[in-house]
């Protein structure tokens, strides 16, 4: 059975480049026919793995292509997937299941109203990948930056499926997690006790240690959050992990950071946004969370930024 792939990116082509290898089916689905003209001329896909090129002709299509989708990794940016997966909802077949690879918290909700016919898997990952833009593959060249692991898991149904053998032949590191909100939930927390404040002090990760209180306070207000959903197991030692995060990157500069240097949409929304409007929706009063997106947004609009 085949597996398409929306969204021809970073993970996209990351995933793509490793199932293909690996001899599964893949397809890949691209924004419009200029798009997949462009792809087709590049030759399919190039991914870099330490230093080392190779392509693969892994098939393009466009969204209106008439072939039925039964296995779909949803690969675009969280403020993309709702729109993108209405699109494509004509073509699900029934029981179609979705792997969402979306970063922060909202989209996946989203997702799965639109296509309640469709099992809906979350995934959280900590592999890095990035579009080396400056080679003549342009785009369709992605550089295999991180070694990491990917969490796959159903908040309505705890059976592993069975095409995770697909990933194991692919070498994708992954497991099946029964608790998938819970890594969700404490990774969009790290998230907002990190990278907000990077943006806003315009500095490396490690920059932070010079604000320990202000990252303190996020992280009690965090931690009242994270009570308040029902994910206790989230919060737990997150100022810590926190502070482990912190140094453990400090030469890095966040995902969040490198996006506003390159003028590019952040995931806000999906995180300190998430956050903030969960907050709001339970009359949870954050004041410091509250603050830090209000100087968040103000930053990202000053930037001509989107701030939602
Ligand atoms: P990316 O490189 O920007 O790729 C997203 C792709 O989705 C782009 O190629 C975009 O096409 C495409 N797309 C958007 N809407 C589409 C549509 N309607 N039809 C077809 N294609 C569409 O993003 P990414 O870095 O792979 O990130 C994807 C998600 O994974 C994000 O939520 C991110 O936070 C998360 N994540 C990324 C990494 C990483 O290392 N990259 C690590 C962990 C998590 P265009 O180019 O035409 O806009």
């Amino acid at each position: 059975m085949s597996w398409h792939i929306l969204g021809a990116g970073s993970l996209g082509c990351l995933w793509a480049a490793r199932l293909a290898r690996g001899g599964v089916p893949v397809q890949l689905i691209l924004r419009d026919s200029a798009r997949l003209d462009a792809y087709r001329c590049a030759g399919g896909l190039t991914l870099v793995e330490q230093g080392r090129a190779q392509r693969y002709a892994v098939p393009g299509q466009t969204a209106d292509d008439p072939q039925p989708i039964r296995r779909l990794l949803l690969a675009c940016k969280a403020y993309d997937a709702e729109s993108a997966i209405t699109g494509l909802a004509p073509r699900l077949a029934p029981g179609a299941e979705l792997v969402l690879l979306q970063n922060g918290l909202g989209s996946q909700e989203a997702v799965a109203a639109r296509v309640p016919q469709a099992r809906c898997i979350f995934a959280s990952s900590t592999e890095g990948a990035f579009r080396d833009g400056t080679a003549a593959e342009g785009e369709w060249r992605v550089v295999f930056a991180g070694q990491g692991h990917t969490w796959l898991g159903d908040p309505l149904d705890d059976q592993p499926p069975p095409w995770l053998a697909d990933l194991e032949r692919s070498g994708i590191p992954h497991q099946w997690s029964p608790d998938i909100l819970s890594r969700l939930w404490r990774k969009l927390a790290l998230n907002c006790a990190i990278n907000p404040l990077s943006v806003l002090y315009a500095c490396r990760n490690g920059g932070l240690s010079d604000h320990p209180e202000e990252v303190a306070t996020l992280c009690t207000e965090l931690c009242q959050l994270l009570h308040s959903c029902g994910q206790p197991a989230a919060a737990l030692d997150l100022h810590a992990d926190v502070q482990r995060v912190i140094q453990a990157t400090a030469a890095n500069y966040s995902s969040m950071h490198q996006d506003v240097a390159r003028g590019r949409r952040t995931e806000i929304a999906y995180l300190l946004g998430h956050a903030c409007a969960t907050a709001q929706r339970q009359r949870l009063v954050l004041p410091h969370l509250a603050a830090l997106h209000e100087r968040l947004v103000q930053y990202l609009e000053a930037h001509g930024l989107p701030s939602h």
